[in-house]
């Protein structure tokens, strides 16, 4: 049986003291007991920050991103070790924003990909197609395409110990959800690619759905067959709104 993971993604948002509050709400709610295993993602320089507040409260913390490069000139940048050093056990790999606003290729994600193995991170590699794409009847395609690029670059075994998030970049803040059965659509058919290749890898890989989930709408896309959790944006920038979710595990 896949654990549950409810990972929250805060983008270019917080303040130490914003950050104080909503950690010790997430922390607060989740000692009450949920059913999911839980971590947030925020701006690199706050991860001490999270560090040090989550520290032995059973939540995870990781990244949003990472350089491909183990360290040297790349001004701005982030490692892996860097990370690790942290204490993160995620990193966010290939978020449509990411792909969008810094032209990042899939070629490129499946460095980071492997960068963040090696160093001992779990990826959470995003995937998902634009509103046009999916108009044009190719979504499986594109899932298809920037999913293999990391398969081809890392190994099918590599899958295993990774995450992969269905992101349909039109439901990405847009309070457009896919609708549960469009979901797990997409996400059956990931689960078959991987299958095609490694059935124990397909079985065992999580696959996070995310694009404006909310807590009036999670339980019933978490209720889904291949839906294992979610990739949380905006609604992880409340407590209550964020511990609703992870409740409706
Ligand atoms: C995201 O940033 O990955 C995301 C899913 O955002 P939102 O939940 O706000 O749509």
């Amino acid at each position: 049986m896949r654990q549950t993971l409810v990972a929250g993604n805060w983008k270019m948002n917080g303040s130490r003291e914003g950050n104080r509050r909503l950690l010790d709400g997430i922390k607060a709610g989740i000692s009450e007991g949920v059913n999911a295993e839980v971590v947030v993602c925020p701006p690199a320089i706050y991860i001490p920050q999270a560090a040090r507040r989550l520290n032995e409260s059973g939540i995870a913390w990781g990244g949003q991103d990472l350089s491909q490069h183990e360290s040297g000139a790349y001004t701005g940048e982030i490692s892996a070790a860097m990370l690790w050093d942290y204490q993160c056990k995620y990193v966010i790999i290939g978020h449509s924003e990411r792909r969008s606003l810094h032209a990042e290729t899939d070629a490129q994600v499946a460095e980071k990909f492997i960068a963040a193995q090696k160093t001992g991170l779990t990826p959470i590699l995003c995937i998902g197609e634009l509103l046009t794409e999916r108009e044009a009847g190719e979504t499986e395609a594109v899932v298809a395409r920037q999913l293999d690029a990391v398969i081809d670059a890392a190994g099918i075994e590599a899958i295993a110990g990774c995450v992969i998030a269905y992101e349909p970049v039109w439901a990405i803040g847009t309070g457009k959800t896919a609708s549960p059965q469009q979901a797990q659509d997409v996400h059956a058919f990931i689960r078959q690619r991987v299958a095609a290749q490694n059935v124990d890898v397909a079985e065992k890989v999580r696959i996070l759905y995310g694009g404006s989930v909310k807590p009036d709408n999670a339980a019933e896309l978490f209720a889904k067959a291949d839906i294992d959790g979610g990739l949380i944006g905006g609604a992880s920038l409340d407590a209550e709104g964020f511990l609703a979710i992870c409740r409706a595990v």
